[in-house]
């Protein structure tokens, strides 16, 4: 499934593509995402789009579209992929058409995220603050300064890729007002509906992406220790429940509870562990990404 998530800052966008990569076993491939880490790693490109980003403007095309184009050579992305924030302009939109027409690939949706402008500064303050909460770096562009110019951007430069995807029958528009859930669902029915996904509703996803594989072996030994650690915390437990005098029905029923409670915090730290790792497998690719779309700019620029 490849498939394209618009919708203004603070729409849900990121939240809903974890979602469904979560659900599909597919990447997300935010461009927002990789800038940052290429800001983060110190590349020049990075350190260029740090700047542009804090402002609240657009990198160029050439950058995010060369970044785009390495991105999906990743063998994680050759089962599919979601597109969170790109692209981000008709110029985008004419090279991701060229780019996948080019490797016979097929986009199957765009979901638009429709949201009232009134909701997101507060969104943006909350997505703010919950990061503070977290211990984590708060986005440069998280404030109401620079979200009023994101949204004049998005409005002139964004918002015409609406019709650009509504004349080529590929847009499909969600209300964004709705709770998460509730816009999980109805993605997930119309991409149902659409054939791009299996009906379904509580199946695992068949094949993992790789960074979930990577993410899960990353997990293991954390498991382990997980494991150990609750498996020695519930022992008074499964002690007592041996020794206890009760009738044999009940001794059974305990022990089952403990060894439940053993294994809860385990399954949780897993799962902590294999989103944190594939998190980083993510971005440290589209570092990567960011930083080969920089070197063949360069070489461009030499030519000229
Ligand atoms: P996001 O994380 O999608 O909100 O993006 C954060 C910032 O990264 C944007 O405000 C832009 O400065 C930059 N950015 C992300 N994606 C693109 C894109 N497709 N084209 C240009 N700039 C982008």
């Amino acid at each position: 499934m490849r498939l394209i998530l618009l919708g203004p800052p603070g729409s849900g966008k990121g939240t809903q593509a974890q979602r469904l990569v979560h659900r599909h076993g597919i990447v997300q491939l935010s461009t927002g995402e990789m800038l940052r880490a290429a800001a983060a790693a110190g590349t020049p490109v990075g350190l260029q789009a740090k700047e542009i980003m804090a402002n609240g403007g657009l990198v160029p095309d050439e950058i995010v579209v060369g970044i785009i184009a390495d991105r999906i050579e990743e063998p994680d992305a050759k089962k599919g992929f979601i597109l969170d924030g790109f692209p981000r302009t008709v110029p985008q939109a004419e090279a991701l058409d060229e780019l996948l027409r080019k490797k016979h690939l097929k986009l199957d949706a765009v979901v638009e995220l429709r949201v009232n402008e009134s909701a997101l500064l507060a969104r943006v303050e909350k997505r703010a603050e919950e990061t503070r909460a977290r211990g984590e770096e708060v986005r440069l562009d998280d404030t109401p300064e620079v979200l009023t110019r994101r949204l004049a951007q998005y409005r002139s430069l964004t918002e015409p890729l609406i019709h650009y995807y509504s004349e080529r029958r590929k847009l499909l528009t969600v209300d964004g007002m709705m709770t998460i859930e509730h816009v999980t669902r109805e993605i997930n029915r119309i991409l149902t509906a659409l054939g791009a996904l299996e009906p379904k509703e509580h199946e695992e996803p068949k094949s993992a992406s790789k960074a979930s594989k990577t993410a899960k072996k990353t997990a293991t030994k954390a498991t382990r220790k997980a494991a150990e650690s609750a498996s020695k915390a519930a022992k008074p437990a499964r002690k007592a429940a041996k020794g206890a005098s009760k009738p044999a029905s009940k001794v059974k029923a305990a022990k089952k509870a403990a060894k439940k409670t053993a294994k809860q915090p385990a399954k949780k730290t897993v799962k902590k562990a294999a989103k944190q790792a594939a998190r980083t497998a993510n971005a440290r690719k589209g570092a990567k990404a960011a930083k080969k779309a920089a070197k063949r700019l360069t070489k461009k620029r030499a030519k000229r």
